[in-house]
């Protein structure tokens, strides 16, 4: 599942590509994604692209005709391709441009999404977009902030610190990593992590996405940068997906539980458990 800095990969590689272009014409295929595609979006006809950015793990492409909200789901992914290029199968979706260049989103399982937001309405308070927490690499994610919603909760701090509502964009790989790298036990109370943690896990969320982001991404399944490219950030994990091998801090053994149907993996010899 494509996380955030696989997001805004994609965000940063289709940005030049529509930005200050004009939407020649749109396309969509007769399947649905998770919601049907809204026959609004042929109003993008001849629309002006003004800008594109991402909100947690969606991209929006803002126009003067309205906004398109894409969120590329478990398989998604978007390309950038010229339009003489063949549609292949599980192409779902199309911006085609002034230019000749077409950004394709393909999309194999189909949990994909694109919305459609008409010009006099607030993209950013879209059903989708409307209770997300602040972005971790913005100012407002701060360990005082990471502290104070992370005492209103008394489960685990692993899926808290996956729960939208929070903060945006920290998926499973990188709930794991960051524990590990904080050295909090992901079974541990959240509202029992004293402040100076949250501190320290705030900052290690920044510089783990960071670094992620700077290194195209993680390659897990299927992403691929939209120039085609593969991340390379996979072979720098520390503990995910390393069940049962050696911790590369203690030299213990890293083990695996499951959390809210999330595979987590961690250290326990390393991570300490603050308990309520
Ligand atoms: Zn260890």
């Amino acid at each position: 599942m494509p996380e955030l800095p696989e997001v805004e990969v994609t965000m940063r590689g289709i940005r030049p590509y529509l930005n200050h272009h004009t939407i020649k014409d749109v396309a969509f295929s007769e399947f649905k994604l998770r919601e049907p595609f809204d026959p609004r979006l042929h109003d993008l006809r001849g629309a002006y692209v003004q800008e594109v950015e991402r909100r947690g793990k969606y991209i929006l492409v803002r126009t003067d005709g309205g906004t398109v909200i894409i969120h590329l789901g478990m398989t998604g992914h978007l390309k950038v391709q010229h339009e003489q290029d063949p549609r292949v199968k599980h192409d779902h979706f199309a911006f085609y441009l002034d230019d000749g260049h077409v950004i394709r989103l393909n999309d194999q399982r189909r949990f994909g999404l694109v919305r459609f937001v008409p010009p006099e309405l607030d993209p950013m308070a879209d059903k989708h977009l409307k209770d997300l927490g602040p972005e971790p690499l913005s100012a407002a994610f701060s360990g005082a902030y990471l502290h104070q919603a992370l005492k209103r909760i008394k489960g685990p701090i692993k899926p808290a610190l996956m729960n939208a509502r929070i903060v945006v964009g920290v998926g499973n790989i990188y709930a794991s990593e960051s524990l590990f790298t904080a050295g909090i036990h992901p079974e541990s109370a959240a509202c029992a992590v004293p402040e100076e943690q949250c501190e320290k896990l705030a900052q290690i969320i920044k510089e783990t996405l960071q670094h992620s982001i700077a290194q195209g991404g993680t390659t897990i399944r299927d992403f691929s940068g939209a120039d085609g490219k593969p991340g390379y950030f996979v072979q720098e994990l520390k503990v995910y997906g390393k069940a049962g091998q050696h911790c590369p801090r203690c030299g213990g053994t890293i083990e695996k539980i499951v959390q809210g149907q999330r595979s987590t993996f961690f250290c326990p010899d390393c991570q300490k458990l603050y308990q309520r």
